[in-house]
C-alpha cells in the first residue's frame, strides 16, 4: 500500500548533520567540554529525587524552572524579566515549531534573510505557513532598508532571524532589529532573534533582549545546547510578552517537558557559572581560529559564535572529504564554496589545522 504521505513531504530526507564516529567532531557547535564529576553528580541526584514522582505527570507550567531562566537571563542583558515572560520546550527548535503553530499557518508567511538556518524552512513547511527568504549583503550582514522594505512586501506574521546567524556567525545590531520589529509591528507579525549563541558574543555585541521592555512583538530564543553545554538535555526558551508566551501554551502538547528534563535543566542552572566557564576560552580560541584561517589565505566570515565559516573552495566537499579521512568532521553547509567549523578545545584545533594544510597544499 501507498502511504498517504503529505505530498510536500514525498522524498524528502530527514534533517540532520551526519552522526559518525570520528576522533574529532566540529560539526553541530556543541560545547566541547563536559560536566566535572561534580556536578554530575548533582544533577544526578535531581533526577533520582524526581523519578520516586514519575508516577505523576510533571508541572506543565514548569514554575521553577521559568522563574530560573528568567534569573539567569536578567543576569545577561535582560531587565526586569518575569517568569510569565520565559517559555520553554525540548530544545529551541521546538520552541520555534511552537511559535510557527501560534504565529504561522496556512494563508501566512514566514521570512528570513539568507544564507540562515536551515531548519527555518523545515518548521514552516511542517505548520503549512509560506517561507519567503530576502537576502545578506556579500559579508553577510543585513542591510536594514532593504529588509524593512522585504517586511512591508512580504507582511510576514513571523520574521526568523539568528544572532548571530548560523551558518554565518554573524551579530544583528540592535538597531536593525529594531527596525525590523517596527515595520512588522504594522502587519501585524513578530520578530524572533535566535540567540542560539548569544553567550559567545564578543565584546561590545549587545543582546536582542534588552529591547525586550519596549518592543512588544519581538521574541528572543535562547537554548542550553549550545553554551551551556547541555546538548543532551534538550532545553530551548524564549523571552517575549507574558501575552505572547501565554498563547504558546495553547499549542504545546499536554506535560510537553518531562519531569526529568525539568529537574536536569533546574540542576544545570544551578551550576551555570562552570558549565559556562569554557565559554571565554571558546570565544580566544575562536578568535584564534578566524586569525590563523586568514593568515592561510582563506576567506573568514567575522563571527561572533563558536563557529567560523570559511572558504571558498571549488571543491568543498573534497575538503571536507579529505578532513573526514584524517578523522575530522566538519560541517558542508553555507553558500557554495564555504564549509563551517565548530571551535573545539585546542587539541581538536590542532588537529583541523593540521589536517586542513594536508587538504589544501
Ligand atoms: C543549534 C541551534 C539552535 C538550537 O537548537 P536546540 O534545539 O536548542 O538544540 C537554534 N537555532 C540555531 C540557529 C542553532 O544553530
Amino acid at each position: 500500500m501507498e502511504l498517504p504521505l503529505r505530498e510536500e513531504l514525498r522524498g524528502i530526507e530527514p534533517y540532520g548533520a551526519p552522526q559518525l564516529d570520528v576522533p574529532v567532531a566540529l560539526n553541530v557547535n556543541e560545547n566541547p567540554y563536559g560536566p566535572s564529576e561534580a556536578v554530575v553528580a548533582d544533577v544526578a541526584a535531581a533526577v533520582a529525587d524526581v523519578t520516586r514522582t514519575l508516577n505523576r505527570y510533571p508541572d506543565r507550567e514548569f514554575t521553577e524552572l521559568r522563574k530560573e531562566l528568567a534569573a539567569y537571563l536578567s543576569g545577561d542583558g535582560a531587565r526586569d524579566l518575569t517568569p510569565e515572560q520565559v517559555w520553554a520546550a525540548n530544545g529551541s527548535n521546538e520552541v520555534m515549531l511552537h511559535l510557527l503553530q501560534a504565529f504561522g499557518g496556512p494563508g501566512r508567511t514566514a521570512l528570513s534573510f539568507a544564507p540562515t538556518y536551515s531548519m527555518y524552512p523545515e518548521y514552516a513547511r511542517d505548520t503549512n505557513t509560506a517561507w519567503v527568504t530576502g537576502h545578506r549583503a556579500e559579508d553577510f550582514e543585513i542591510d536594514v532598508d532593504a529588509a524593512v522594505a522585504r517586511v512591508r512586501e512580504v507582511r510576514p506574521s513571523v520574521v526568523l532571524l539568528p544572532s548571530p546567524n548560523n551558518p554565518t556567525g554573524t551579530a544583528l545590531p540592535l538597531s536593525t532589529a529594531h527596525a525590523l520589529c517596527q515595520a512588522a509591528a504594522d502587519v501585524p507579525g513578530v520578530v524572533v532573534i535566535d540567540e542560539a549563541y548569544a553567550e559567545f558574543r564578543r565584546a561590545g555585541t549587545p543582546s536582542a533582549l534588552e529591547l525586550l521592555p519596549t518592543t512588544p512583538n519581538l521574541v528572543v530564543t535562547r537554548t542550553m545546547s549550545k553554551a551551556f553545554a547541555l546538548a543532551g538535555g534538550r532545553l530551548g526558551y524564549l523571552a517575549a510578552s507574558a501575552e505572547l508566551c501565554d498563547a504558546l501554551r495553547v499549542v504545546r502538547l499536554p506535560y510537553h517537558l518531562s519531569a526529568v528534563t525539568q529537574a536536569v535543566a533546574v540542576a544545570a542552572l544551578r551550576h551555570a557559572d562552570e558549565l559556562l566557564g569554557k565559554v571565554d576560552a571558546l570565544r580566544a580560541e575562536r578568535d584564534r581560529l578566524v586569525d590563523w584561517l586568514r593568515e592561510q589565505g582563506l576567506t573568514v566570515a567575522d563571527s561572533d559564535a563558536n563557529f567560523v565559516l570559511f572558504g571558498t573552495f571549488a571543491d568543498r566537499h573534497g575538503v571536507w572529504q579529505g578532513l573526514l579521512e584524517r578523522g575530522v568532521l566538519i560541517r558542508e553547509t553555507g553558500p557554495d564554496g564555504w564549509l563551517r567549523v565548530s571551535v573545539g578545545t585546542p587539541d581538536e584545533m590542532a588537529a583541523f589545522r593540521a589536517a586542513l594544510l594536508e587538504v589544501i597544499r
